[in-house]
């Protein structure tokens, strides 16, 4: 396996080996389906980027895939991205944190992460906005909106939205660039596009309030087994597991 090779055979490139070819063969089957569903929705594959979600996959396989052009990679656990942060630190990766983030956790996560997608409260943008501060800069950040409404998932209320976006624009070390969300588990693939299309008009919706410091480009929306009409529906940035790593293991 990749992971047991030690950090000097690590850092060379891995062509030969058959987790290359999986992973490149993969990397570019995600690729063509974005750029398909793109069209579709009257892009193209540059206004999409591919988040490669890694969590269970060890550093030394993600190293292939950064060798293949892939550099945006997403994980949901603060322990995880850190250290694959630190493994991995010799490559020009930018890590998304796409979780349940506690605000303890802020400030490790802040000094590795490019994006925070999964903003879910305002005490956790406080948090964020006061880490920031502290480090001098501004950090990117999505509000997670709870679309489907399960009340196992994290994030604002669609309701809720006008109000706490204007709450949020007071935080001046944040910088709000969008939305993300999750489709509802049941209801298979016409539920996805419903959820996917609703968080678009919630987007929609509030640029339509032209709240001062708010920029709401980006729809972090779709994963393995929804990415395509995520697309369809205007996701700027999808976040890919399982069907990136199909068949190479951890
Ligand atoms: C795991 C995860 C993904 C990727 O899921 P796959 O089905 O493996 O593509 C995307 N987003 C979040 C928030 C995740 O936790």
């Amino acid at each position: 396996m990749l992971s047991d090779l030690g950090p000097a055979r690590q850092a060379r490139p891995t062509g030969g080996l058959p987790v290359m070819s999986l992973l490149v063969e993969n990397l570019q089957a995600v690729g063509a389906r974005i750029a398909a569903a793109a069209q579709r929705s009257g892009r193209t594959a540059a206004d999409v980027t591919l988040v490669a979600v890694t969590k269970s996959i060890a550093a030394g396989t993600i190293r292939p895939l950064a060798a293949a052009g892939c550099l945006d990679f997403g994980e949901s656990r603060p322990q995880e991205l850190w250290s694959k942060a630190e493994s991995l630190a010799d490559l020009p990766i930018r890590w998304h944190f796409i979780g349940h983030l506690q605000r303890n956790r802020v400030e490790g996560t802040l000094a590795v992460a490019t994006r925070i997608h999964s903003v879910d409260g305002l005490r956790l943008l406080a948090a964020i906005d006061a880490a920031a501060a502290a480090l001098n800069r501004r950090v990117s950040v999505l509000l997670e909106i709870n679309i489907s409404g399960d009340s196992a998932k994290h994030g604002f209320m669609p309701a809720e939205m006008p109000q706490r976006v204007r709450e949020a624009a007071a935080y001046s070390h944040v910088q709000i660039r969008g939305l993300m969300g999750m489709a509802g588990i049941m209801g298979g693939i016409e539920r996805a596009r419903r959820d996917f299309r609703a968080l678009r008009e919630v987007r929609d919706q509030l640029r339509g309030l032209n709240v001062a410091g708010l920029t709401l480009d980006e729809l972090s929306m779709g994963m393995s087994d929804d990415f395509e009409v995520a697309v369809e529906e205007g996701a700027t940035i999808v976040r890919v597991g399982s069907a990136l790593f199909a068949g190479v293991g951890p």
